[in-house]
């Protein structure tokens, strides 16, 4: 009897959530028919240098936008990307959009930004990563001192062939960041043998770092071990003034964070280019500083 009933039960359970969410199947469905359906756009975030307060770069970071499910985010379908292998063509969709519209950005006469560019390990592990980059600059034009690729920790498990691609990307000219660093098994002697430009500390150490003494050391140790090895190092997720002056107190170099914006649409980016610069003036954020 207990069966029985549990058997209903879980019958449905499963009958509601199936009417309410899509399964994988569906989902991978859908994501097939996003691209040539030009559901995805791109959003910018900016990065400034805490020294200056100036905007020096900005990350661009995927959304979908599903005519019936409405906003999915990307923490859920990249995943499902990555596991069909439909990251590969969405990933150079991505670049290709990000450095096409850095690109028309620096047409218009701004000041020229970074754009980074998120790697999945797929996608990193692709044969023809190197020469796709490399199509994709010269399709847009882009100078590849402006493209930087972040790729995170677990895609350097692999030592020698992520080391032999790095290697390759940076010939190319462009720059390479860790993401949500401080989250993966990283050590300094691992890290000397990248040829990696940037850390982005983890957004899980930035968001405690003023109630938490351990987060705080885990901030302050990840900003001396990149500039000991001569690396830049960013902080994500900075969502308060407290945390941004924390971090300028540490001389971190960069940072990125609802405080300082949140993600935007490319139309809005020269719209809030001036405001952001000037929001971080009253901060003291655009004082000159000692290093
Ligand atoms: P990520 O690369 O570490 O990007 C940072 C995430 O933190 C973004 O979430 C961003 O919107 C969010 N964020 C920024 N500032 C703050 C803040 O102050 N507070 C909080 N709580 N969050 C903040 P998003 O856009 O949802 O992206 C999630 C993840 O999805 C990204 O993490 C990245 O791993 C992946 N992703 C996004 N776009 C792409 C893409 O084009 N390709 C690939 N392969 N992965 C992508
Ligand atoms: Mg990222
Ligand atoms: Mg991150
Ligand atoms: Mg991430």
């Amino acid at each position: 009897q207990a069966k029985r009933e549990g058997k209903n039960t879980y019958r449905f359970y499963s009958e509601t959530i199936k009417s309410k969410t899509p399964t994988s199947l569906e989902m991978e469905t859908k994501l097939h028919k996003a691209l040539e359906r030009n559901e995805f756009i791109l959003h910018y975030q900016p990065q400034i240098d805490l020294q200056s307060g100036k905007i020096y770069g900005i990350e661009a970071l995927i959304r979908w936008n599903h005519p019936h499910l409405g906003f999915i985010s990307p923490a859920e379908f990249i995943p499902l990307a990555e596991e069909t292998g439909l990251i590969v063509p969405i990933g150079e969709w991505v670049l290709h959009t990000a450095c096409k519209q850095t690109m028309k950005w620096q047409e218009k006469g701004f000041p020229p930004l970074v754009v980074s560019v998120n790697l999945s390990a797929r996608q990193f592990y692709q044969p023809n990563l190197v020469e796709m980059v490399c199509e994709v600059l010269k399709e847009t034009k882009l100078n590849p001192a402006y493209l930087e690729l972040e790729i995170t920790e677990s895609v350097t498990m692999d030592v020698g062939r992520s080391i032999k691609i790095l290697s390759d990307l940076k010939k190319l000219g462009v720059k390479i960041s860790i993401d949500d660093f401080g989250t993966g098994y990283s050590s300094l002697a691992y890290l000397k043998k990248f040829p990696i430009d940037k850390l982005k500390i983890d957004q899980s150490f930035v968001r405690d770092c003023l109630k938490d003494a351990s987060d705080a050391t885990i901030v302050q140790t990840i900003i001396s071990m990149a500039k000991n090895l001569h690396l830049r190092v960013i902080a994500e997720g900075v969502e308060t003034q407290e945390q941004l002056l924390f971090l300028q107190e540490q001389l971190c170099h960069d940072a990125q964070g609802y405080f300082i914006s949140k993600p935007l649409v490319f139309e809005d980016l020269e719209k809030m280019f001036p405001k952001i610069e000037n929001t971080l003036a009253k901060y003291g954020i655009s004082e000159q500083r000692n290093d």
